[in-house]
C-alpha cells in the first residue's frame, strides 16, 4: 500500500568539528577603518575566552547544510500526523509566530518601563482576562513556565493558604488517572502524597474520595478529562466533599483543548487550574522547548499569586508589587511572553465559537479513531472518549508482539507514535490523541496502517520485532541508549 514513505534523500551527516578545516572562513568582515586595539587593553583578563579548542573552521554553505540536514532528521507536526497522547501535539498556525515575531514585542526588553510597554502589558492583562472566562476562575497568573511548573504554583498557592490561616495542611488526595506530574509537584510543594484508585472504572468515584477526605488534606488534584481521555464525571459532587472539609480542588487542565467553550472547570467546583498555552492554545513545544503554564485561582487564593501582577487603573496598565501575602516569583520577569502572544493571538483568531468547535472536532477525531480501530486494538474502556483514547497490546500479545513493536512499526509507516504504557492503569497502554487539526484523510490513512499492522502482528509478527527497518537507527536497548548514550555517530 502507499504510505507515508520513509524513503529518500536523506543524507549522512558527520559532526560539524569533522569537517573543520584550518582557515576556513564563513564570513570575512571588511577591512578595519579604525586604529586597531588588542582585546586584552579593552576587555579585563578574567572576561577573555582563550581559544576554544577544536572549534570548527567551516564555510557558510557546510553550516547551512550541516544545520538543515540534522533539521531533516527530525519529525514535527509540521512533517506529518503526531498521535501522541496527552501531548496536544497540533497543528500551530504561522500567523501566531508572525505577531510572536513583530519587533515590537519580541525586541521589547522585560525592564523597559511601564509606560513604553503599555501594549505588552495590555495583551497580558486581556489574556488574563480570556483565560479566567474559559475557565471560569477569578484570578490567572501567567508566570509560570510550563504544565508541571504551574502545578507547582498552584500547589505552593494552596501552602500558603492554609499556613496563613495557621493551619497548615500536609496532604494531597492524586487518583490513578492523574497526569505523572501531578504527584511530583506536590511532593515539591511539600505535600504528602494520597494515592487514591479509580478501581478500573476510569474515573474517580464519590465513594472512594468520601473515604479518605480529611481536614488534614489541602486539596485534591485531578486531571480532567484524565489521562485515560475520560470526562470525571463525578467532579461536581467530589468536590463538594472536599470543600466540606475545607480543602480545594485542583484541576490538571493540561487537556483543555477537550472543553474549552462546552463547560467550566469553575462551574463544576475547581478551585484551581494550570494552563498549558504550549498545547491548548497551540504554540509549537516537545524538545524542551519554552512553554508557558499559566494558573487560575478562586478569589481565596488571589491574594497568594506570584508578583507582580497585572493591574488596570483608568487606561494605564502597571505592575503591582505591593502584595504582602504573595509566594512571590515563580519565574524571571513576566515569564515566556513569546508564548503568552501566540495564545493571545489563537484565542483572537478563534474567537469563543471557535474553540468550542476546536474541542469538538478534537473529540470527535478521537472518538473516530476509537470506534474505527476497536475491533483491531483492545479498548481499555468501552465507552464515549473525550480528546484521546486508550488501546492495549491484549489482542496482539498472543502472537508475542507488544506495544513497543507497534510503535516501532508505525515509524516504518511514516508516523510518529502515539504515547505508549501510559498511563500506567492500563497494561500495555497505546494513547492516541489525534487532536482537532487533523483531517479525515490523515485520520483514515492512519487507521488503515494501524489494521495492517494488526494484521502482519498475526500474520508475520517478526516484521513488527524487527521495526524499525527504514530508519538511520534501528531498534535501539532503550534501557542501554539512556544510560550509556553513544553521541557520536560513525
Ligand atoms: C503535558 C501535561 C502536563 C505537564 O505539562 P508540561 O508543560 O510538560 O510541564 C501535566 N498534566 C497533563 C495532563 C499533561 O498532559
Amino acid at each position: 500500500m502507499e504510505a507515508n514513505g520513509t524513503k529518500g534523500l536523506l543524507m549522512e551527516e558527520g559532526l560539524i568539528f569533522e569537517k573543520s578545516s584550518k582557515g576556513r572562513t564563513g564570513v570575512e568582515p571588511a577591512s578595519f577603518d579604525v586604529p586597531e586595539a588588542s582585546a586584552e587593553a579593552l576587555i579585563p583578563k578574567n572576561l577573555l575566552r582563550d581559544d576554544i579548542e577544536g572549534f570548527p573552521d567551516v564555510a557558510e554553505i557546510d553550516a547551512v547544510r550541516h544545520y538543515t540536514r540534522l533539521s531533516q532528521w527530525n519529525f514535527g507536526v509540521d512533517t506529518g500526523f503526531y498521535p501522541l497522547g496527552s501531548c496536544t501535539m497540533k497543528y500551530n498556525p504561522k500567523v501566531n509566530e508572525d505577531m510572536a515575531r513583530l519587533p515590537g514585542l519580541s525586541m521589547l526588553h522585560p525592564y523597559q518601563p511601564e509606560e513604553l510597554s503599555q501594549g505588552a502589558l495590555k495583551l497580558m492583562y486581556e489574556l488574563e482576562g480570556f483565560l479566567a472566562e474559559i475557565s471560569g476562575m477569578d484570578a490567572i497568573t501567567l508566570q509560570p513556565s510550563a504544565g508541571a511548573h504551574g502545578e507547582l504554583c498552584g500547589l505552593l498557592l494552596i501552602s500558603d493558604y492554609f499556613k496563613s490561616k495557621g493551619k497548615p495542611r500536609t496532604k494531597i488526595i492524586i487518583p490513578d488517572t492523574a497526569h505523572g506530574t501531578n504527584p511530583a509537584s506536590s511532593h515539591l510543594a511539600g505535600f504528602k502524597v494520597v494515592p487514591v484508585k479509580s478501581e478500573g472504572k476510569g474515573v474517580l468515584s464519590v465513594e472512594a474520595v468520601k473515604a479518605i477526605m480529611d481536614t488534614d488534606t489541602a486539596a485534591l488534584m485531578l486531571t480532567n478529562p484524565n489521562t485515560i481521555g475520560l470526562f470525571e464525571s463525578n467532579i461536581k459532587e467530589i468536590a463538594e466533599i472536599v470543600h466540606k472539609k475545607g480543602g480545594f480542588v485542583y484541576c490538571d487542565g493540561a487537556n483543555l483543548n477537550a472543553i474549552m467553550g462546552i463547560m467550566k472547570l469553575g462551574d463544576l467546583g475547581v478551585d484551581v487550574v494550570q494552563f498549558n498555552l504550549h498545547k491548548t492554545f497551540s504554540t509549537p513545544h516537545g524538545g524542551g522547548g519554552p512553554g508557558s503554564g499559566p494558573v487560575g485561582v478562586r478569589k481565596a487564593l488571589e491574594p497568594f499569586l506570584p508578583i507582580p501582577r497585572i493591574k488596570k487603573a483608568g487606561k494605564k496598565f502597571k505592575l503591582d508589587y505591593n502584595r504582602p501575602k504573595s509566594i512571590g516569583r515563580m519565574k524571571s520577569f513576566y515569564g515566556n511572553f513569546s508564548i503568552m502572544v501566540r495564545a493571545y493571538t489563537y484565542i483572537r483568531r478563534m474567537g469563543g465559537e471557535g474553540l468550542k468547535r476546536a474541542s469538538e472536532a478534537a473529540i470527535l477525531n478521537a472518538n473516530y479513531i476509537k470506534e474505527k480501530l476497536k475491533d483491531s486494538y483492545a479498548l481499555a474502556y468501552d465507552q464515549p472518549c473525550m480528546h484521546e483514547c486508550v488501546f492495549s497490546d491484549r489482542l496482539q500479545l498472543g502472537s508475542g508482539v507488544a506495544t513497543m513493536d507497534i510503535a516501532k512499526r508505525l515509524i516504518d509507516y511514516g508516523y510518529h507514535p502515539p504515547t505508549v504504557y501510559f498511563p500506567l492503569v492500563v497494561p500495555g497502554a497505546i494513547m492516541i490523541e489525534p487532536t482537532e487539526t487533523e483531517t479525515l484523510e490523515t485520520l483514515d490513512k492512519f487507521i488503515e496502517v494501524m489494521k495492517l499492522i494488526a494484521d502482519e502482528a498475526k500474520a508475520t509478527p517478526q516484521v513488527l520485532k524487527d521495526a524499525p527497518t527504514k530508519t538511520k537507527v534501528q531498534r535501539v536497548d532503550e534501557v542501554r541508549a539512556a544510560r550509556e548514550p553513544i553521541l557520536r555517530w560513525k
